[in-house]
């Protein structure tokens, strides 16, 4: 039988790939949207295999897949392979549209036909957690105090000013790091840690649950930022005040 399998660009039935948790259930992409992950209801994933109206969508929180199919669909378009570690995609569907019949490549009227399940595809189901709305990261904070932020170390982007200093930094890229906090309210507040300077919140709402804060310093102070980074990262992704001190403190 010849498929294509997702993360290999050859179609063949052999050799390496990367595995894809198999999705067992299948939602309509309108309840998913509502109702988040089927397991646990968060609302942000990824879908590494998107193909003839059928998604398969990986949850961010519990890792668990679903079958994402576009609203309209009674069946994912396809299933997961024999030997259950990834999917079997039939070649005659790639690239057709939504709707397309697919496997059995038959433009047949579907409105007055009743729908008849194929074997080995998941079926539409009504979404596990109708009802309770999806929801993000929650606002969590570490137990021993500080906001979560974890680093990824030196780069350059643009800020508003520097951090130690407060040279105005507006006009361009400076040397910056980045941190993942938890969730927008947390992020609001590792910038109120700077005290009006150095940091600013990146935000984007089609990402709600990858929420960064970017400081910026000038040029003779990039030290202070790397020193930033190391503490925080020694810390266990965790920023504090003291932290902020200790960096501002290293040039002088
Ligand atoms: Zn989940
Ligand atoms: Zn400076």
């Amino acid at each position: 039988v010849w498929g294509y399998r997702k993360g290999q660009e050859e179609m063949t039935t052999q050799g390496s790939y990367q595995p894809v948790a198999p999705a067992q259930i299948a939602v309509s992409n309108s309840e998913l949207n509502e109702f988040g992950c089927p397991t646990c209801g968060y609302r942000s994933g990824s879908m590494p295999v998107q193909m003839g109206g059928t998604g398969v969508w990986r949850c961010g929180e519990c890792g668990g897949s679903c079958y994402v199919l576009a609203d309209g669909l009674q069946e994912a378009s396809f299933g997961g392979s024999d030997d259950g570690a990834g999917y079997t995609i039939p070649l005659r569907a790639r690239g057709k549209a939504d709707g397309d019949e697919g496997a059995t490549g038959q433009n047949e009227p579907k409105a007055p036909v009743e729908h008849v399940p194929t074997p080995g595809r998941a079926q539409l189901q009504p979404h596990p957690r109708r009802g309770t709305p999806a929801h993000g990261r929650p606002d969590k904070r570490p137990p021993g105090g500080g906001e979560y932020f974890d680093s990824r170390g030196l780069g350059m982007d643009t800020g508003p000013s520097c951090f130690v200093c407060g040279e105005d930094r507006s006009g361009g890229y400076s040397p910056n790091i980045s941190g993942y906090v938890q969730c927008k309210e947390a992020g609001e507040r590792v910038v109120a840690m700077f005290g009006g300077k150095g940091a600013r919140l990146d935000f984007r709402k089609r990402e709600p649950d990858y929420v960064q804060v970017k400081v910026v310093s000038c040029k003779p102070h990039t030290p202070c930022l790397e020193k930033l980074h190391e503490l925080t990262r020694a810390a266990g992704g965790i920023i504090g005040d003291e932290h902020i001190i200790v960096a501002c403190g290293v040039v002088a």
